[in-house]
């Protein structure tokens, strides 16, 4: 999977191969009330292919005609390996949905609309000026857990710099971020120091709160690659296997136990179905997780929301369904696994031959929210959870609580499952109009209790499990 689209890939021959700085606009897909919106120019790979950039220019438009042009002189040339230049210019004062279209001026009067990729049309960025803030319980936090940061930063792929991701989780309204680079772009215990660093020396000028973690590959029970999402470990954990700079050795370095235990901390199953091509499982030796995996394993959560509810979502949920059932008490996590992407998502459809432009993997959109307790984020396990991409769905004990705004749109439905005897039981919940609902749920003898919700805009929430106290 590449994300930010890179361009300078050329073995063996690429379609794609430009002999050109990457040059993209991006910029947060929602803004908290109050707040402006950042854009960023971000320039790559411009030490090899060095670049002077004009000027920036477009108009904001939105659904009732309203548009406001702007122009924004640049005049400088961009020569560093990675450009994250912000903008700033004219936000719009009304709230709601607003379309970006947004040109760069270049070299000798050469225009793009929003990215120089190759056989990708451009897409306007679209950004929702939230009437609100986004919903969430009193004194709990939200946050992104899986995401990539400039430290990817290779032949095939690249996030945004720790810098870009804590101001744009401010602009959406998180509290914190755990970056989480893979284990072979990292490569060693150096880049993994330099990159705690960075994010230490972020975290004392302000917040969000970043959150240094690691994306280890290691292997499955079928000795495939499969990835596990951990945060706050002290030392790197190797995993290389498909890295795809191994070709000879595409074997997981590590079993997953073994990968946890060097973590020394919670590790999360990460995607445990992610849809893949074919060339990924035969070519870099690539796996999903198993019952196995998830059960025999130290394993303390599962993120199979990784971006948008498809095929991968639903028979992650299933399989977590299964292991919640057997009495593993596996949290889930959501989070989006952006490589930068703060609007939408650009990666490479067909290798070597075309892009492809979706909404899958936006930063920020699905969100893990825990009770705050006062300590960092997954420096213990969260007993209580929701994950969401809108509306807030906590239990306070066995009160089930619901928050949605006029941003996130009011309850389709609200749903309460019970595990019991190998099955889920469902519950529709009696709602109207209201965006804020109190329950009192009975446990009914079942084994645990947990919920779902959707609102008419097409967002969802679902809580962890609430298993029953056991008996005394
Ligand atoms: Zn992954
Ligand atoms: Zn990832």
């Amino acid at each position: 999977m590449l994300h930010y689209a890179e361009t300078h890939f050329r073995f063996p021959v690429s379609r794609l191969y430009r002999k050109e700085a990457t040059i993209l606009i991006d910029a947060p897909f929602q803004i908290c009330p109050g707040l402006p919106c950042p854009v960023w120019l971000i320039v790559r790979k411009a030490h090899r292919f060095p670049v002077y950039i004009e000027e920036v220019y477009g108009e904001w438009k939105n659904a009732e005609g309203q548009n406001i042009p702007f122009k924004l002189p640049i005049q400088k040339k961009f020569e560093k390996p990675f450009h994250f230049e912000e903008l700033n210019f004219e936000n719009p004062s009304l709230s709601g949905l607003w379309m970006l279209k947004i040109f760069v001026k270049y070299k000798k009067n050469k225009i793009i609309e929003r990215w120089n990729y190759p056989f990708l049309p451009p897409k306007p960025l679209m950004i929702n000026f939230l009437k609100e803030e986004p919903p969430k319980p009193d004194g709990w936090l939200a946050g992104e857990t899986h995401c990539h940061s400039s430290f990817t930063m290779d032949s095939m792929e690249f996030g945004a710099a720790p810098a870009v991701l804590q101001k744009a989780a401010k602009s959406i309204g998180l509290d914190f971020v755990c970056i989480t680079d893979h284990s072979y772009d990292l490569r060693n215990e150096t880049k993994f120091q330099t990159m705690k660093n960075e994010i230490a020396e972020l975290n004392s000028a302000g917040m969000p709160l970043l959150i240094p973690g690691e994306e280890i590959s290691c292997g499955n029970a079928d000795e495939h690659n499969v990835h596990l999402l951990t945060f706050r470990n002290e030392n790197y954990v190797e995993g290389h296997g498909d890295g795809g700079r191994r070709w000879w050795n595409t074997d997981p370095d590590l079993p997953i136990q073994k990968a946890i235990e060097k973590s020394g901390t919670f590790c999360f199953a990460a995607h445990p179905k992610l849809q893949m091509l074919l060339a990924e499982k035969i070519l870099l030796k690539r796996g999903h997780w198993s019952y196995k995996d998830l059960t025999k394993n130290k394993i303390s959560g599962i993120e199979f929301w990784n971006g948008f509810r498809g095929r991968d979502f639903y028979e992650g949920r299933k399989l977590w369904i299964k292991c919640l059932l057997s009495g593993h008490k596996l949290l889930p996590l959501g989070g989006n696994d952006a490589h930068g992407d703060l609007n939408s998502y650009t990666a490479v459809k067909k290798p070597f031959w075309s892009l492809k432009h979706n909404h899958e993997h936006v930063f920020g959109v699905v969100r893990t929210v825990l009770p705050n307790t006062g300590k960092i984020p997954f420096s213990e396990l969260p007993e209580n959870l929701y994950i969401t991409d809108g509306p807030a769905l906590w239990f306070n004990n066995f009160t089930l609580h619901a928050k949605s705004t006029e941003d996130f749109g009011i309850f389709l439905s609200i749903t309460i499952f019970r595990g019991k005897n190998g099955f889920e039981e469902a519950e529709e919940m009696q709602i109207n109009n209201s965006l804020s609902f109190d329950f009192e749920i009975s446990l009914n003898n079942s084994l645990y209790v947990r919920a779902e919700c959707e609102t008419t805009m097409g967002k969802f929430a679902m809580t962890s499990a609430i298993f029953s106290p056991p008996a005394v």
